[in-house]
């Protein structure tokens, strides 16, 4: 047993002796305090200090860039209405189940519409590059059988910028019920907006029957019925120039021609064509489309009840 007390004792010696020389030796391996912090004292960044100049800069900056969000909004409204008026061919209130023939303006502003029937049809390429080659935009009163047919030329006369009616699927002349006058009409109507996403209240009776029941069903869906005042009678097959001088003689502030481009021979439309454009045009008349002429009616009747408003409140 002393032997065994003696080993302990020795152990504990032992042990004191190693961890005095453990602790001596971990502090000179390892500093007392690591010189990290003094390493990272670097110095302050030197900032440029602002000058006044500078300060008006970013001053300006603001306004800037607000007044390119304001133009930007701007622009983007002016694509939105473009966009509206190139595949929204509504009608101001004041047409909405009316019936329509010229177009009067009180400020005889020598404005013409030329409007195309039965469309789209193959001749209508041709058409679109007189009216390309002259830069006028016209309208065009479309069957609806005829753009299932042809709906790469209907997707043309729009991108090319022209307004668009309906002129019923099946080019009805006899008596219909309200049933097939719907299917008629809003068939047409689906179909123009399916293939080019147009929408349009302008509705074009065939052959001008407004007693069919057709024209009463646009009526009541708040469509313009939109007629002519010259009629180029390309059903009685009139040479180039009978077409030419039938629209000449017609001509007026506010005229609407009407002509065919589908559903039949239209080489004397096509030949006289370019000739009515030419002359209208020296006799100083602009070509607008059907809603654009409606739409011109309609800012003058405005500003008309506005001036007699203001006189008849004036004591
Ligand atoms: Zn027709």
């Amino acid at each position: 047993m002393a032997n065994l007390a003696s080993l302990v004792g020795q152990q504990k010696i032992f042990l004191m002796i190693g961890t005095a020389f453990g602790s001596f030796m971990l502090g000179v391996i390892m500093p007392a305090s690591p010189p990290v912090n003094e390493e990272l004292k670097l110095p302050a960044p030197q900032l440029t200090p602002v000058g006044k100049k500078e300060k008006q800069n970013l001053l300006n900056v603001k306004p800037a860039i607000e007044h390119r969000i304001k133009g930007f909004n701007t622009k983007a409204a002016q694509i939105q209405a473009q966009h509206e008026k190139r595949f929204n061919f509504s009608v101001p209130a004041r047409f909405e189940g009316a019936i329509t023939y010229e177009i009067k303006l009180n400020s005889k502003q020598k404005v013409v519409a030329l409007t195309f029937d039965d469309g789209p049809w193959p001749d209508t390429l041709q058409i679109l590059n007189i009216l390309k080659q002259n830069k006028i935009k016209a309208t065009f009163f479309w069957i609806g059988r005829h753009l299932q047919i042809y709906p790469e030329i209907g997707k043309k006369v729009v991108a090319e910028g022209h307004a668009i009616g309906n002129h019923t699927w099946n080019h009805q002349y006899h008596q219909v019920d309200r049933f097939i006058a719907a299917r008629e009409i809003e068939d047409t109507a689906s179909l123009i907006y399916k293939i080019t996403g147009v929408k349009t209240a302008m509705f074009r009776p065939p052959g001008g029957i407004l007693d069919n029941g057709l024209a009463a069903y646009a009526q009541a869906q708040k469509m313009v019925v939109a007629m002519w005042s010259t009629d180029t009678l390309e059903s009685y097959s009139p040479s180039p120039q009978e077409i030419i001088n039938t629209v000449l003689s017609n001509a007026q502030s506010g005229a609407v021609v009407l002509m065919h481009d589908g559903g039949g021979n239209h080489s004397n439309t096509l030949k006289a064509l370019p000739q009515i454009i030419a002359e209208l045009k020296k006799q100083g008349y602009k070509f607008v489309t059907l809603p654009e002429l409606l739409e011109m009616q309609d800012k003058e009747l405005v500003a008309q009840a506005k001036s007699t408003n203001s006189r008849a409140e004036k004591p």
